[in-house]
C-alpha cells in the first residue's frame, strides 16, 4: 500500500498550546494569541505536603504564560481563584528582616518627600502583617491597611494598625470614600502582580486617591525576568508580569500619569513607580522618559521581544538537567538549599525529584518534615547538610546566593560546592567565591 505524502506543518497540529489560547487580556480585553512561556502543569507552589498527604491526589494547574499583542501585558490566566490562595496566607512579611528594613527606609523617605503629617492618610493595599505601616506610627501619620488574609491582618491589628479584611477594588474604595476617607498616599508593594482583576484594582485606587495624592507601587520588573532568565518567579499566585511600557498603558487607561520611577534590587530587580491623577500638578521626572526609552530600545513595544523567551527557558532546563545527570552518573550526592515558591516552579518544570536531590533544607521550621509540592523532596533543618555532607548544594533562592554561600562556606571542609541554577547552571567553589 502506498502511503499518501501529506505535508503537515507543526502549526496545524492540535497542539495544546494552540487550543488554550482563547483567553482575553486582563488589562485591555484583547484576545490572547501569543505564548510567552509554557511551563507545563504545576501544583500550587506554597502547598507543602505532610507525610500523610503523599499518597493522595494533588491538584495541578497549567502554568502557561501569555502575552497580549496590544498592551503587551505578560499574564497568566486565572487558573486558581484568589480566595484559595490568599484568604489564609502562610507568608508573614515581618519574618524577613531585610524586607522590614526596606519598608522603614521607604516610610521615612516618602513622609519627607510628600510632607505627610497628622492630617494625611496613608492606605496600604495588601498590608500583610503591618511590616510597613508600623513605621508611619512613630512619624505621626494616620494609616489604614487593607488585607485579604484574615490571619495576617490579625497580626497587623495587634501592632495597632487599623486594618480592614477585604480584597481591594472599586467597591471597597467607594465605601471608604462614602465614610469620608481619601488617601494622600496609596502604597502597594508586591500586590499588583497578584491581582486578577487589574482594572477593578486600579479603578479603586483612582477613586480613593485625593486630587493631589500619590500612588507608589513596587513589583518585579519584567526586563529583569527576561534578561536574567528568572522563569522560576512565575507561579500561580503571580497573574501579571509588568514592563514599564505596559504600566504606561495601564496608567493612561485610568486617567493616571507616571511621575517617577526607581529601580530597586528586591525580588531579583523591581520597579517602584509613582503615579498621580493626570489633572494633578505633579510634573513627571526625567527618570520616566529615560526608562521608557530604554525599554523601547530593548524592543519591548514589539511582540517579538517576548516570544523568544520560551526557547531561552527550554535551553536552561536542558543545561541544568545535563549537569545533574552527569553529576549523578559520577556518583555525586546533591541536596537543595531552601524551599521557596520559586524553587517549586523550577523543580516541577525540570522534573527534578528525590532521584536528583536527596533532600532540601530550609530555615523556616513550618516546612521541616514536609515535602515539596509535586516533586515530593523532603525538607529538613539546615543542619542536615552537615550530617549528610553532599558533594553539591543546589541553591534554590538564587537571589540570596551571596548570603547563603557566606553562611554555608564550611561545605568546603569536605570538598562541597554550590550550584546556582539561574540565569544558567553555574558551579561555585566556596574557596574561590569568597
Ligand atoms: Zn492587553
Amino acid at each position: 500500500m502506498q502511503v499518501k505524502n501529506v505535508n503537515i506543518r507543526a502549526s496545524d497540529l492540535p497542539h495544546s498550546t494552540n487550543l488554550r489560547l482563547t483567553a482575553h487580556c486582563r488589562l485591555c480585553g484583547e484576545g490572547l494569541k501569543h505564548s510567552f512561556v509554557d511551563l507545563g502543569m504545576s501544583p500550587l507552589c506554597e502547598s507543602f505536603l505532610l507525610p500523610e498527604q503523599l499518597d493522595s491526589m494533588e491538584p495541578y494547574f497549567p502554568l502557561h504564560v501569555l502575552v497580549c499583542d496590544r498592551c503587551l501585558l505578560v499574564q497568566l490566566k486565572e487558573y486558581v481563584s484568589p480566595d484559595n490562595i490568599f484568604s489564609e496566607y502562610a507568608y508573614f512579611s515581618s519574618f524577613s528582616t531585610s524586607w522590614v528594613a526596606h519598608a522603614k527606609a521607604y516610610c521615612e523617605m516618602i513622609t519627607k518627600r510628600l510632607r505627610l503629617g497628622p492630617e494625611s492618610l496613608v492606605v496600604e493595599l495588601a498590608c500583610n502583617d503591618g511590616y510597613l505601616l508600623q513605621h508611619f506610627l512613630p512619624l505621626g501619620v494616620p494609616v489604614l491597611g487593607i488585607e485579604p488574609a484574615a490571619n495576617v491582618a490579625k497580626s497587623a491589628i495587634e501592632k495597632g494598625i487599623p486594618t480592614q479584611v477585604d480584597f481591594f477594588g472599586v467597591r471597597v474604595a467607594e465605601e471608604l470614600v462614602a465614610s469620608g476617607k481619601r488617601a494622600d498616599l496609596i502604597v502597594g508593594n508586591n500586590v499588583l502582580a497578584h491581582v486578577p482583576d487589574l482594572n477593578d484594582f486600579v479603578g479603586g485606587m483612582v477613586r480613593l486617591l485625593k486630587p493631589e495624592g500619590v500612588i507608589t507601587l513596587e513589583f518585579p520588573h519584567l526586563e529583569r525576568l527576561i534578561a536574567e532568565n528568572q522563569f522560576d518567579t512565575i507561579y500561580h499566585e503571580h497573574f501579571s508580569y509588568f514592563s514599564f511600557v505596559t504600566i504606561e498603558h495601564m496608567a493612561a487607561l485610568h486617567g493616571l500619569k507616571l511621575i517617577d520611577v526607581e529601580e530597586i534590587p528586591t525580588h531579583g530587580g523591581s520597579l517602584r513607580i509613582y503615579l498621580a491623577h493626570q489633572a494633578s500638578s505633579h510634573v513627571p521626572a526625567q527618570s520616566v522618559a529615560d526608562l521608557l526609552d530604554r525599554e523601547e530600545r530593548l524592543g519591548y513595544r514589539d511582540i517579538a521581544a517576548y516570544t523568544t523567551f520560551a526557547e531561552q527557558v527550554k535551553r536552561t532546563k536542558r543545561k541544568l538537567l545535563s549537569f545533574l545527570i552527569a553529576a549523578k552518573d559520577e556518583g555525586k550526592t546533591i541536596c537543595g538549599y531552601g524551599a521557596p515558591g520559586k524553587g517549586n516552579t523550577l523543580l516541577n518544570y525540570c522534573g527534578i525529584g528525590p532521584d536528583f536531590l536527596e533532600f532540601t533544607v530550609d530555615r523556616n521550621p513550618y516546612k521541616h518534615g514536609r515535602f515539596t509540592p509535586g516533586m515530593h523532596i523532603p525538607i529538613c533543618p539546615v543542619e542536615a547538610i552537615d550530617t549528610f555532607k553532599p558533594d553539591y548544594v543546589l541553591i534554590l533562592p538564587w537571589n540570596l546566593k551571596t548570603e547563603i554561600v557566606q553562611q554555608m562556606r564550611h561545605i568546603r571542609d569536605w570538598g562541597g560546592k554550590f550550584i546556582v541554577p539561574i540565569p544558567e547552571v553555574t558551579v561555585l567553589d566556596p574557596e574561590e567565591s569568597l
